[in-house]
């Protein structure tokens, strides 16, 4: 027999937990949080340095703190968190199968707010070539290995990847006394801020190696060393026992992808409008599910317009109407929103959220709508880090105008 719940929310990281706090104060009864780990508090739970929680909570916290004080807001409002309890099923019908530690379970919500997050490519998705050896980790990882389960890393490592989830690898490196001897990326210089760089460079003495990928990871038992090559094509090995593949972000969208709802080619997770709906009526999503990666506040702000979207449907004010499309063009690999609902006012933080992988040849970006344009604004594009397209154009769009284009100027 399935449980019915008012609102199921899958993920309880900022994203969630937040739309799960949102839900409560807009008045909605049964409101639980599905959690397949035994904490609640997602990636910022290890992620134990300071950059959280700054436009949400207008607080600068480190992660495990502000992981803390999402979770003790949640449950102070009246929300449920069940952890270790993993949805592993959603039929087209809307019915729902979770495992926890009391078995198979069946719930049936009247409406869900899918917040499960994005994760890092791991080594083969890369296609680097190497056996499976031990030393080999995503940041991700790492942080758990190090802060979770306190276990011995190794001595000498190389991260791939510049940006700034990159820096935050070598932070927790150089907490588990591991000597990084060489960071690692294909483009021509790092794509974090420069005070990460230089802060990286004079204290930990770390060399950056641009243009270089790496090709191979060698080793029978665990790494020993790593091939990289660099823009002229020539080779050499790293003698090290760790490498970190950090960033190259893919959402979570496995169970969006088996009840059916429509995803982007562009973010991997579900396709959504401006209110956070997805294309089933009762089903949103808020957090690095769209928009694989942005920070933490950012995801959880997404998380208030969720609620309030899932509050309107669950009280039958959900808006309908024109519906827009908007297309980004290359270098642009995706734009968060990817619809506009014609009339219904804007996206989180009156912003899209944009994502280029090269260093791009110009900063304007311009929105166009057959041949008018709508609006145009210079960025700083970097691969690896959002950039924040302002939104007032939205009003501009003629519902029987065409799908919108993104392009450089
Ligand atoms: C190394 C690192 C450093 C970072 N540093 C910063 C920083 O300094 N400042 C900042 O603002 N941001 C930082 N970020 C980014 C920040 O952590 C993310 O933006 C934020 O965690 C995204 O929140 P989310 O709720 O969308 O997803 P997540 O935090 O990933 O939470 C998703 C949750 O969903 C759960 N889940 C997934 N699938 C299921 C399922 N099927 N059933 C049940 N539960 C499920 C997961 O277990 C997880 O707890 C960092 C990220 C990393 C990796």
């Amino acid at each position: 027999m399935a449980e019915n719940v008012d609102a199921l929310v899958i993920g309880a990281g900022p994203a969630g937990l937040t739309a799960a706090w949102a839900l409560k104060n807009l008045g909605i009864e049964n409101v639980l949080v599905a959690e397949r780990e035994a904490v609640a508090g997602g990636i910022p739970r290890h992620s134990h340095h300071p950059g959280y929680g700054i436009r949400d909570l207008h607080r600068f916290m480190n992660g495990p703190s502000y992981a803390k004080t999402l979770v003790t807001r949640a449950k102070d409002a009246g929300v449920r968190i069940a952890n270790n309890f993993s949805v592993t099923d959603w039929e087209q019908d809307g019915l729902i199968t979770a495992t926890s530690k009391n078995g198979r379970q069946l719930l049936m919500p009247q409406v869900v707010i899918l917040a499960t997050g994005a994760r890092e490519r791991p080594r083969p998705a890369r296609l680097v070539a190497g056996n499976r050896v031990r030393g080999i980790y995503t940041t991700g990882e790492l942080q758990q290995a190090v802060y979770e389960r306190k276990l011995p890393i190794g001595t000498r490592a190389v991260v791939v990847g510049a940006e700034h989830v990159s820096f935050s690898a070598l932070m927790t490196l150089n907490h588990a006394d591991v000597k990084v001897v060489a960071m690692v990326t294909e483009h021509h210089k790092h794509q974090s801020y420069p005070a990460f760089y230089f802060g990286a460079k004079v204290r930990y003495q770390v060399p950056l190696r641009t243009t270089t990928s790496v090709v191979s990871v060698n080793g029978t038992d665990r790494v020993e060393s790593v091939t990289l090559r660099d823009n002229g094509g020539n080779e050499s090995n790293v003698e090290c026992d760790v490498v970190v593949f950090t960033g190259n972000w893919i959402a979570d969208y496995e169970l969006a992808q088996r009840s059916g709802i429509t995803r982007d080619s562009g973010t991997t997770g579900p396709l959504v409008n401006q209110l956070l709906r997805t294309s089933q009526p009762n089903v949103f999503a808020a957090g690095n599910i769209l928009h694989p990666v942005t920070t933490a506040d950012v995801a959880a702000l997404d998380g208030v317009i969720a609620a309030r979207s899932a509050a309107e449907y669950l009280t039958g004010r959900s808006l309908l109407g024109n519906t827009v499309s908007i297309n980004v063009a290359p270098p642009f690999t995706w734009v968060s929103p990817q619809q506009v609902l014609v009339g219904a006012g804007m996206p989180p933080r009156n912003c899209f959220q944009l994502w280029v992988t090269e260093f791009p040849s110009s900063s304007l970006v311009v929105v166009q709508q057959g041949t008018q344009t709508l609006f145009s604004q210079r960025l700083r594009l970097v691969p690896g880090r959002p950039a924040e397209l302002k939104s007032d154009w939205i009003s501009s769009v003629d519902p029987a105008g065409g799908p919108i284009q993104i392009r450089l100027g």
